[in-house]
């Protein structure tokens, strides 16, 4: 039956082996286990009726496998042995896993959320646990999903009596007809429901925390939400269990679920559940962004959603278990180097929502229960965590790699505990042990597929990272820091690390030749003193020889020899778990307590040091022998906890037992005999030698004796002990076996028959063990072979490594859609029937498939979008829409930004919007605007030569403009022109804009997060003021560093500091001193700036232009010179304008010192080939030693970094430089003492650091360095390499070039994430002054603000807070006053006591407001400044309400006179008395009589002339100024220098939760039906006489046949290229925006490449017409096409000329899988060849045949 069962789970083929094993002995096994299942002396009756009742459980057990979804194979493999089964029934807590009968009682969120009894098919949610194994959990066709929420209440109930670990996390994804994905979340440790929004364009989640809009009671209330109540349809529903991780690749996103988990350690002490993934799911998710994007890429991205995840993975929900039990640190500081979805759950970090993927960890997690001697039992748990480090697959992940970790490196733990009830101590056990490969540097290498021995290299200096390997472990297992131990142990306070070595070290066997080095490196280890208190020993027992040799049971009986010791020394941790904490007072060992946990342990002691066992690979021997080694342990600890395992513990029955299993033979010392005393049914003993006899077994002479079984034979053993619990054990280790080995090979463990030694019958399975290792090894070496390096991709990418390899075009931080609701057109776009929403719905998702017509006739159609929120403006992304024929779609696009409507700039004009197919994307890339001098001075009209196609500044960007970047950006206004060919009405689709937009949320209203933000810009700042911002820099070497340091080289005694900053130099701010990039000091302020501010950026650039101009005698400047001339003017904060502006006033021309043009083409194309392979290595370096970082100390950098370059002339240290590659100066040789001297690694000379080249020239060198055992390019192992030089004179000019180029690339990527800082910090300065705060007083005032709010509110919300809300016009503001965005800024932020001002002559203002979102308005409170009202500057408030900007349409609200209002409130006047806070701030409050439903309100404040006020109020002044209309002439401004305040507007009200616009589809099938004519003409090809590529095809000459029509224009097929994100090296600001970071705004978005195509037509006249079109982006390969202007007949030639930024795309990966270096200048992609057609235009029906042939 069970095996029926099986067949139909479709599980054979993955356990056919294991499962021959297993039927052959089901029958015994069972029995065996029955046996020795602890039962009572006496019990013997109730045993037949307790084997069926347990069958029949067993039965029910697999029925409900069955019924169950995909339970993980893994599982099922535990569940095929019945034995294993009663564990898992008796263990089993879990509701979800339990027989039926108790399933339905189960309570998973959503059942609880309704009745449990379904309501109809349509209606109900199918229980996962009840849908055949089959079923796909995403239904296929569209299902209503009806989650009502008056038919399930509304609260998730939390069942009286339930506590909340039985709460089941759950995690919904529903995918709406729309393909908008929504993630529905409710955790397990919260009660409320959080609701995740992926972008559908960019694939950025949205998350805002808004109670009932994404936040919500219960998760039927936020699907209700999301389906507005089942009338929206949902494609398709995946139901989960947890969620695993999230990636935005470009066009696709991936989404990472478990569908099945099983409880696989159901009860931690002190509580817990290990969940393993038994099924899980890749979520792909389209995107419509039309971002290029490669085929190679595309197939990696399918690749990793290939990976697989089930059975191999686990984590846990409420606890730590990254480190050894029971762990110190909470859920929020996993271990990293455990952690596997790092990367993956980063997108819900960062959206705030740092708990809701779960830390996933590799490995194994399981847990049997089991019986002591007729006593209480307890439970073991295996755990076993795969480190990350060197992740991979058997043969590209061997031995050490970069990041000091060994291939297959796993911590394993076993826990065992007495489970108890709540209120008592738990006791529990825990041992760890480690497994890995070698830790030297290796590899192997496969030949072919079938050959047997694989090739072992070793490298040539294997122990680099030897040392930081063995550190790592000292740090996690030294318990020098607990206080129990140093007290009690009185150790040395060594950390014994032991490794046993497996391998094979006989004569002539390859593995001779590890054991060799092994050993060496460990005395290589001691030697270095570098140890710390790590004390390393080797022990070395050749495992496969000795079983040969001696037999299995010898085998085993020497290993124990041999770890009797170093198991005895390292013990294990015990403890008990209290669930009170007051009882840990008592503790005497030391405790540990966190948040996650209610109770705490108290630790009797402490594991100190580890054992590591390693054969070549970490498999089978490995794992045989780490169970034989866990084995003595495992009864230690069992004793420890008064479980004994003795068999002598068990009378009677028990003994009977083991004799029905023939095991009484248990071995007795020579001369001794057992008999049976008939009257107690007892065995006694008689020792003939002595001729006594005994009661007592010989061999268990000393029971308490600690460790006895490691003296032990193995019968002796076999003999004394329980063997139920220890074939569990076995059970254990045989399943975590087999998933290491499928995780490492691919395939199951081998050999691994000798685990169930202790069982019966071993002899019967080594047969089928002897075919089963064949079919391994042939299925292992196939895999490696074939599979290998596709694998290593997979799991690369799942840890987001070397993704600028494996997707090169991906950007890190994807853009925002801001135009989407809450965005509006602020005026209605004008249709051809009248619509009532406006055009809103060109700004929606929805309405995708939208064809807006617009009125006939105008010139132009004009939009303004007001962003959601505001940003910088990265893009415009336009879907095509049109009837039937594509002319109807605008030609071209103005675009027009500003943060208010009336201060908009023009960023493009007449962008080309060509024609093509209905639905197509178009993205539109914008700079921020360029100043049209800017545009003067640089670029063309610097150039000598305008007409120079051939210049590709491959190099750099010399030239580069740079657009203004504003993070305030808030209304976008687009003109679209009609083509001139259109006879029809404008057609516009959906509109959107993109942008980077700040982390306002948490940088204004999150206590937690603001604080950090607030000491980063302060930061920022007050670097600003004291300098010139990037105006200073650092030592010349140091990119990144954005202190501030010398840089005159006129003075010799200068120079000297820039070489002692050198030897100083550091990395960044936060000492995050991983990085090889770029050092940074507190480096003292220089007095540089003294003299950039005496005389000038400018005019010290021209200084250093002169003097090395003045050094070659009027020559120009040679290569490295122009390069040193860049790198002083990027430090100087210098942009390529002024520049230009400096050397034109010298009559210089710019052109002439570019360093693209300085040399020749074959050499430019090789050093910027060089320059690119360079970038990569270094991102390769900083990736692993962000890693290598994980789990040590932070390390010391040297004085020489990636380059090495000085701007500055340098010369040879002299002294003991060997090398001398400068010439060298007498007058330096004094600071020979200060100086570095390192070895070069070539020549082996002394070299000092002026001698030396930087570090990256090294890795260029040995790029291909013993590739098979760095694991070549793929894992790019020699990074490792990087701390190794090489002097100037070893590396050969253009390598050293090569730095250069990269420096100033680096320094150029620096200049521009430097201006969008200070952009951003410049947008924070306009809503908030920064003032310096402690931090804890900033996340005070923010949330004693939001209490304040809150009291204002009354109930109500709050309308206009920025960032949602913003100002529609700019307001004048008093030069001494908050920014004018202060008005709106959330309470709490900026200084308690300041606010707004008018400008003094103001008498009168009027604020517009755009509000967050459509809103039922009630009323306006005004937050009354500090200063109080006075007599004189009390307003009259007037306030409308309108939907648009046209004031004609606005709706006035009401007049009211402030002044009224204090007479009756005096509290409001005159300044703030007391300083204490108080809980309600003074305001006054406006109310509207009636509610009103708008999206604008305007309020106009007036200051009353005073003579009108006086005579109202003061009967004194009345009496003295009786002419009245004196005073009013006299008295235009204020007298008595009042002017117009506030602290706050607060609008209040209701948001509409939903734009529930007006139904517009009637309007929208109105406007289709304009569209009906078909289409009386056809694009025709024109046929091409001629036609010659040139110029690296970016120019294609086309000659069209004599007496071809009209050309009335060209279609181009878009290239297939992409824009790489890694350019240059990382710099350390690369490692802050990993951080941290304001703006996360990437290169390509600052300073976006755009293309243009020049089109030249010759006529036959010899006339020449020229057009030019900028391009956008679209999908590869898409047609585009471009009509011209008029009808260009005699054309003789027409040319075509790709322009623009053609060097910053590359072809695609999978061009150039296998190439390190770019061969070509230029992506093939961009070649024009086959690109082009020229066309005319023609009747379809007139042409009829032949048409067909040339339709274009
Ligand atoms: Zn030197
Ligand atoms: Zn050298």
């Amino acid at each position: 039956m069970a095996e029926a069962r099986l067949r139909e789970l479709q599980l054979l083929p993955l356990l056919s082996l294991r499962w021959a094993t297993w039927h052959e002995g089901q029958r015994r096994d069972t029995r065996a286990t029955g046996a020795s299942k602890p039962g009572a002396p006496g019990r013997s009756c109730c045993l037949v009726f307790f084997w069926v009742k347990k069958i029949k459980q067993i039965l029910e057990a697999l029925d409900y496998l069955d019924a169950s979804i995909g339970v993980g194979r893994r599982m099922c493999m535990g569940k095929l042995r019945p034995n294993l089964c009663l564990s898992k029934v008796t263990v089993n807590l879990d509701p979800d896993r339990s027989p039926p009968s108790a399933r339905r009682a189960a309570t998973r969120r959503g059942d609880r959320a309704r009745s449990s009894t379904t309501s109809g098919p349509a209606s109900s949610r199918p229980a996962p646990a009840r849908r055949p194994p089959s079923a796909v959990p995403v239904s296929p066709r569209p299902s209503l999903l009806s989650y009502s929420a008056t038919r399930h209440p509304g609260r998730r109930p939390a069942p009286p009596g339930h506590q909340k670990s039985q709460m089941h996390t759950s995690v919904v994804v529903v995918v709406l007809e729309t393909t908008e994905v929504y993630i529905v979340i409710s955790l397990s440790t919260r009660r409320d429901t959080q609701v995740v929004y992926v972008d559908p364009t960019t694939g950025a989640l949205r998350y805002l925390g808004k109670h009932g809009e994404d936040v919500f009671d219960s998760e039927a209330a936020a699907l209700n939400y999301i389906t507005d109540g089942s009338r929206v349809l949902s494609k398709s529903t995946t139901y989960a269990k947890a969620l695993l991780g999230y990636a935005v690749l470009g066009s696709s996103a991936l989404l990472l679920v478990a569908t099945q988990l099983s409880a696989s350690v159901p009860n931690l002490p002190g509580g817990g559940c290990i969940y393993t993934v038994a099924e899980s799911q890749w979520i792909k998710i389209q995107l419509q962004n039309p971002q290029p994007q490669g085929t190679g890429e595309q197939k990696n991205i399918r690749d990793l959603a290939d990976l697989d995840i089930d059975g191999k993975h686990f984590f846990c929900e409420t606890r730590d278990v990254t480190r050894p039990f029971p762990s110190p640190m909470t859920l929020r500081e996993p271990d990293d180097e455990f952690v596997w979805n790092e990367w993956l759950s980063k997108p819900f970090k960062d959206i705030g929502l740092p708990g809701h993927c779960v830390i996933l960890l590799q490995g194994f997690a399981e847990c049997r229960n089991f019986g002591g001697a007729g006593q209480q039992g307890g439970l073991v748990a295996l755990i076993a965590r795969r480190s990350r480090l060197h992740p991979g697959t058997r043969y590209l992940a061997r031995g050490l790699n970069a990041c000091s970790g060994t291939g297959n490196e796993v911590e394993c733990e076993q826990l065992v505990w007495v489970p108890r009830k709540g209120g008592q101590r738990i006791p529990f056990s825990s041992y760890i042990w480690r497994r890995g490969t070698i830790p030297i540097w290796w590899g192997a290498e496969i030949k072919n597929a079938v050959s047997v021995e694989a090739e072992i290299y070793v490298a040539n200096d294997p122990y680099n990272g030897s040392l930081q390997y063995y550190q790592r472990l000292g740090r996690r297992y030294g318990n020098k820091s607990s206080e129990a131990n140093v007290s009690r142990q009185k150790k040395s306070g060594r950390v014994p690390v032991i490794c046993v070595n497996l391998l094979r070290y006989g004569e002539g066997k390859t593995e001779s030749v590890l054991v060799d080095h092994f050993k060496e490196s460990i005395r290589y280890m001691n030697s270095t003193g570098k140890l710390g208190s790590t004390w390393i020993q080797l022990v070395n027992y050749d495992w496969h020889a000795t079983v040969k040799l001696k037999g299995q049971q010898q085998t085993v009986e020497g290993l124990w020899r041999h770890l009797k010791a170093p198991t005895m020394v390292i013990g294990f941790s015990e403890g008990n778990y209290y669930d009170v904490r007051q009882q840990l007072s008592e503790c005497k060992g030391s405790v540990i307590c966190n948040d996650d946990v209610n109770g705490g342990f108290c630790m009797e002691s402490i594991q100190n040091g580890v054992i590591r066992f390693n054969c070549a690979d970490s498999l089978d021997r490995t794992n045989a022998a780490s169970y034989f080694g866990a084995l003595q342990v495992f009864v230690e600890q069992c004793s420890r906890l008064n479980i004994s395992l003795d068999i002598d513990a068990m009378f009677g029955l028990s003994s009977r037992y083991s004799e029905y299993d023939g095991r009484n033979t248990r071995s007795l010392p020579p001369g001794w005999e057992e008999r049976f005393d008939s009257v107690t049914g007892k065995s006694f003993y008689i020792d003939h030698n002595t001729r006594t006899t005994t009661w007592e077994h010989p061999c268990q002479e000393a029971p308490q004796k600690p460790w006895k079984r490691f003296d032990m034979t193995f019968d002796q053993f076999k003999g004394s002990t329980m063997l139920a619990p220890v074939n569990h054990l076995a059970e254990l280790f045989l399943l975590a076996g087999d998933i290491h080995a499928t995780l490492y090979t691919g395939s199951k463990a081998m050999h691994s028959e000798i685990l169930n030694i202790f069982k019966e019958e071993t002899g019967k399975f080594s047969k089928f063990s002897a075919v089963q290792n064949v079919r391994i090894t042939v299925q292992r070496r196939y895999q490696n072979f074939v599979n290998d390096s596709s694998r290593q991709k997979q799991l690369e990418m799942f840890l987001g490594l070397r993704l600028y390899k494996h997707l090169p075009s991906i950007p890190m931080f994807p853009l925002k859609v801001l135009s989407r609701p809450s965005g509006c057109m602020l005026k209605p776009v004008p249709s051809i029937t009248p619509m009532t929403d406006g055009g809103s719905s060109l700004l929606s998702f929805k309405r995708k498939d939208l064809i807006w017509v617009c009125q006939q006739g105008p010139d132009y159609v004009e939009l303004f979008i007001y962003l959601g929120e505001p940003c910088h403006v990265c893009q415009l992304l336009l879907t095509v829409s049109h009837g039937a024929e594509d002319s109807s779609y605008p030609a071209t696009v103005d675009v027009r930004v500003g943060s208010s409507i009336d201060s908009l700039k023009l960023v493009v004009e007449g962008a080309c919007i060509p024609q093509c197919s209905n639905g197509t994307n178009l993205l539109i890339p914008l700079t921020g605007r360029i100043d049209p001098d800017d545009l003067a001075v640089t670029g063309k009209s610097a150039r000598p030569n305008v007409q120079e196609s051939s210049y590709l500044p491959l190099l750099y960007d010399f030239e580069e403009l740079e657009g203004e970047l504003n993070f305030l950006n808030r209304v976008v206004a687009l003109s679209f022109h009609p083509s001139a060919v259109s006879r029809t009405p404008i057609t516009l689709g959906e509109i959107e804009v993109l942008g980077v937009s700040l982390p306002w949320a948490d940088m204004l209203t999150n206590s937690e997060h603001a604080p950090e933000f607030m000491e980063f810009l302060n930061k920022k700042s007050s670097s600003v003021h004291c300098d010139l911002g990037s105006k200073s820099f650092g030592n010349s070497s140091m990119p990144g560093n954005d202190s501030h340091g010398d840089f005159d080289m006129s003075e010799p005694h200068i120079t000297e500091n820039t070489f002692g900053n050198g030897e100083q130099t550091n990395f960044l701010d936060d000492g995050f001193d991983v990085n090889p990039f770029a050092p940074a000091l507190e480096v003292p302020v220089p007095k540089v700036n003294k003299q950039v501010e005496e005389c000038g950026s400018t005019q010290l650039y021209l200084n250093f232009f002169e003097s090395l101009s003045g050094y070659n005698k009027g020559k120009g400047l040679d290569f490295e010179q122009m390069m040193k001339l860049e790198i002083k003017r990027l430090r100087l904060g210098l942009s390529a304008t002024e520049r230009d502006q400096a050397l034109l006033s010298i009559g210089v021309i710019p052109a002439t010192l570019d360093p693209n043009r300085s040399v020749d083409y074959s050499y430019l194309l090789k050093l910027s080939s060089l320059a690119d392979n360079l970038a990569l290595l270094g991102h390769t370096v900083l990736e692993d030693r962000v890693n290598a970082s994980i789990g040590l100390e932070k390390g010391s950098e040297h004085a020489i970094d990636f380059w090495n370059i000085s701007e500055n002339d340098e010369s040879c240290y002299g002294g003991a430089c060997e090398v001398h590659a400068l010439s060298s100066s007498q007058a330096l040789a004094t600071r020979e003492n200060q100086s570095v001297f390192v070895e070069c690694f070539r020549c082996e000379r002394t070299v000092c650091k002026a001698c030396c080249a930087g570090k990256g020239a090294f890795l260029l060198l040995n790029t291909y360095r013993e590739l098979k055992i760095y694991g070549g390019s793929q894992s790019g192992g020699y990074s490792a390499l990087a701390d190794s030089f090489v002097c100037k004179s070893c590396c050969s000019e253009i390598i050293k070039r090569a730095l250069y180029v990269d420096y100033v690339r680096v320094l150029h990527s620096l200049r521009r994430k430097d201006r969008s800082e200070k952009a951003a910090l410049s947008a924070v300065n306009q809503v908030c002054q920064l003032e310096y705060r402690k931090a804890s007083d900033l996340s005070q005032s923010i949330q004693f603000g939001q209490r304040q709010l809150k009291q204002i509110l009354d109930g109500e919300e709050s309308l206009a807070e920025f960032p949602y809300a913003n100002f529609l016009q700019m307001v004048e503001t008093a030069n001494d006053s908050e920014p004018l965005l202060s008005l709106l800024a959330p309470f709490g932020t900026g200084e308690y006591k300041s606010y707004w001002k008018a400008p003094q002559d103001n008498t009168s203002v009027e604020f517009s407001i755009v509000l967050g979102g459509l809103s039922d308005v009630a009323g306006v409170a005004i937050i009354v400044s500090s200063c109080g009202y006075s007599t004189s500057d009390c307003p009259i408030v007037e306030i409308w309400a309108s939907n648009k900007i046209h004031r004609e349409d606005r709706a006035f609200i009401g007049k009211w006179d402030v002044q009224d209002i204090i007479s009756s409130s005096p509290q409001l006047c005159g300044p703030e008395k007391s300083n204490r806070l108080s809980e309600e701030p003074r305001h006054i409050k406006f109310h509207f009589p009636n509610p009103i439903r708008c999206r604008i309100i305007s309020i106009k404040m007036t200051l009353p002339h005073n003579g009108s006020r006086s005579t109202k109020f003061s009967e004194e002044f009345d009496l003295l100024s009786l002419d009245d209309s004196s005073v009013y002439e006299s008295k235009p401004t204020n007298p008595q220098n009042s002017f117009i305040h506030a602290k706050r507007i607060v609008v209040f009200g209701s948001s509409l939760r939903k734009e529930v616009g007006p139904d517009t589809s009637g309007g929208i099938m109105r406007m289709k039906s304009y569209l009906d004519r078909s289409p009386p003409l056809g694009r025709f090809r024109i046929p091409v006489e001629a036609e010659r590529l040139r110029d690296n095809d970016l120019v294609l000459e086309q000659y069209p046949l004599a007496n071809s029509p009209g050309i009335a224009g060209f279609r181009l097929d878009f290239f297939s290229v992409i824009r790489p994100r890694v350019t240059h090296s990382p710099s350390s600001s690369e490692l802050d925006t990993r951080k941290f970071s304001l703006t996360r705004m990437e290169d390509r978005f600052v300073n976006p490449a755009i293309i243009y195509i020049q089109v030249t037509v010759v006529k036959e006249s010899g006339k020449l017409v020229v057009e030019e079109y900028r391009l956008p982006e679209v999908k590869a390969n898409t047609p585009l096409y471009f009509d011209f202007p008029d009808l260009q007949q005699d054309a003789r030639c027409v040319i075509f000329r790709l322009l623009g930024d053609v060097t910053a795309f590359v072809d695609d990966i999978s061009e150039l899988e296998n190439l390190n270096l770019r061969n070509l200048p230029l992506a093939s992609g961009l070649s024009l060849s086959n690109k082009i057609k020229l066309y005319y235009y023609a009747d379809t029906y007139e042409m009829g045949k032949i048409g067909s042939l040339s339709a274009v």
